[in-house]
């Protein structure tokens, strides 16, 4: 089968990487899609925030990076049907320092992705720490596509330069056909003039790669990770949830446009 790989990107933290993984991943699974998120930030938070709990994790995306398990191995279910999950640890804050002298340090996670294990799942998104580090570079190595969260504030565009010299860097060594998913605004407060403003500044910056779709500021999704439930599953009806099946509509749209060119 041939599968997507997504990487959700953006070295500023709080932006909402985790929070599109999880209910992207939810939503495409809900339609139908095979879904497995790895979880590459130490945080946990995209573990966490699907169900699985700290002393439950065993295997985790650090046995991954230091090749101690196999991707089958370590791939855990969700309560969400046709959604995986890689879990991280904070074993994963010391890894870079581990891997630093192996030649293939950053071709760790495609090496992973290149199995059949891996193609089972039509769709495979990766959740970055808030950083360009070692991790974030296997993340972008190994995808097809990255999709960029920003949030609807004054700043939104700062960061986003290194983010793409990164990309580009990327793409003229390890990863040639690296291509940018699409860029999501998060944390959209419509009563927020400043928010409008960021929203009209962002599309004129970056046209069409910016997604229709706009994923409001919603306190239930916000909830929804203390319950460890994705907002799709925690609170179907309220207006995040709903922007995220929207957003997973936008992103199977686009792969389809891809795919006939
Ligand atoms: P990142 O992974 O980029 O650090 P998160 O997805 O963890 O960002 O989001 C940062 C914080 O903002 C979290 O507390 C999260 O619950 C909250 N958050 C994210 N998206 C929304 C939203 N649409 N509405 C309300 N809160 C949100
Ligand atoms: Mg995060």
């Amino acid at each position: 089968m041939l599968n997507r790989i997504i990487t959700i990107a953006n070295q500023k933290g709080g932006v909402g990487k985790t929070t599109t993984a999880i209910n992207l991943a939810t939503a495409l699974a809900a339609i139908g899609e095979n879904v497995l998120v790895i979880d590459l930030d130490p945080q946990g938070n995209a573990s966490t925030g699907l169900g699985i709990e700290r002393k439950e994790r065993r295997l985790s995306s650090y046995d991954l990076l230091t090749n101690s398990a196999t991707l089958e191995e370590i791939v855990v279910p969700t309560a969400v049907p046709n959604l995986s999950i890689v879990p991280s640890t904070m074993d994963l804050l010391g890894v870079e320092m581990e891997i630093s002298s192996a030649s293939d340090r950053v071709l760790r996670v495609k090496k992973a992705l290149q199995t059949d294990a891996a193609r089972r799942y039509s769709y495979v998104l990766i959740d970055c720490p808030p950083s360009l580090n070692l991790l974030t570079i296997n993340a972008m190595v190994a995808a097809h596509s990255i999709l960029v969260p920003l949030q609807c504030e004054f700043f939104a565009l700062e960061g986003l330069s290194q983010l793409l010299e990164t990309v580009g860097q990327v793409r003229q060594t390890l990863n040639p056909a690296l291509d940018i998913q699409g860029i999501v605004l998060t944390m959209y407060d419509a009563r927020n003039n400043l928010a409008q403003q960021v929203v009209a500044d962002v599309r004129e910056h970056l046209g069409d790669k910016v997604y229709t779709t706009l994923i409001p500021r919603n306190v239930r999704v916000s909830e929804a990770p203390s319950y460890g439930k994705p907002a799709i599953i925690y609170d179907l009806k309220c207006a995040g949830s709903q922007a995220y099946l929207q957003l997973a509509s936008e992103v199977i749209q686009r792969e389809r446009r891809r795919r006939a060119a």
